[in-house]
């Protein structure tokens, strides 16, 4: 969730409850020109605020794909064109956007601590710089959530959209097949009165079945899955 802030000097704590934040985030990110994330360990400390926007995440939020829209923004908001701050800002973009794609490579890590020191020290406007910080920063604060997508092809916190997968529950199907009309990648096994299941080898997560049913019964499922059997089986919903 994003906030608007003024600057002040406080806890990040009190700036928290000040915005009716009422559950603890995993994280908090101060927009530029601080550029920087806070955990919970260190939300009593004081803090000078020169940022006038603040981001709580939550657990179910990715702090990859949080970091791919920190730097994306850093980017963006700079018109500097030198080497560094533009080329590697381009880089870390694209690289952070393939690990949050499933696009992920077991160098990538790597080859983002190895330019961010030089994009800190050499970028000319300060957002590149701020950008390599926040990378280096983040991996230091959150390295086995953002590895995970790489090493385990999983988003931990379910909250990046390339890796939720889509399933029916059995609970709620009705075996009506508007589903399968709905798939266009043939992803759905299943006949009349049977509750159908979704070929996560198929699907494409396109969302269509879940728009399709007029039950509720897909649901698209982040780093929790629902137990669903591996073929389809006779009705069980009672009307
Ligand atoms: S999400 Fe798309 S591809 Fe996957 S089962 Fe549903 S309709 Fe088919
Ligand atoms: S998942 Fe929905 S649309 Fe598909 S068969 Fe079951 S009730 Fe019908």
């Amino acid at each position: 969730m994003k906030y608007t802030i003024e600057p002040t000097t406080t806890t990040t704590k009190a700036l928290l409850q000040k915005q009716g934040v009422k559950q603890k985030p995993k994280a908090v990110w101060f927009a530029y020109p601080m550029a920087t994330f806070v955990t919970p360990d260190h939300y009593n400390d004081e803090l000078e605020i020169t940022a006038t926007e603040v981001v709580a995440y939550g657990a179910e939020d990715c702090m990859a794909h949080a970091l791919l829209e920190v730097c994306e923004e850093l980017r963006t908001a700079t018109d500097c064109t030198c080497t560094f701050g533009h080329e590697g800002g381009y880089q870390i973009v694209t690289i952070l956007g393939d690990i949050c794609s499933k696009k992920g490579k077991p160098g990538d890590i790597a080859l983002l601590r190895d330019l961010c020191p030089t994009m800190q020290a050499q970028a000319l406007c300060g957002e590149g710089r701020a950008l390599a910080g926040a990378v280096l920063q983040a991996l230091d604060l959150f390295g086995p959530e953002i590895e995970a997508h790489i090493t385990k092809k999983s988003c931990p916190s379910g909250g990046c959209p390339a890796f939720k997968t889509y399933h029916i529950l059995v609970s709620k199907c009705t075996g009506c097949g508007k589903c399968i009309k709905a798939c266009e990648d043939n992803a759905i096994m299943g006949k009349p009165k049977f509750v159908h299941v979704i070929d996560q080898r198929k699907c494409i997560q396109c969302d269509l079945c879940r728009k399709a049913c007029p039950e509720g019964a897909v649901v698209r499922a982040g780093a929790k899955k629902p137990k669903t059997p591996p073929r389809p089986i006779p009705v069980r919903r009672k009307k």
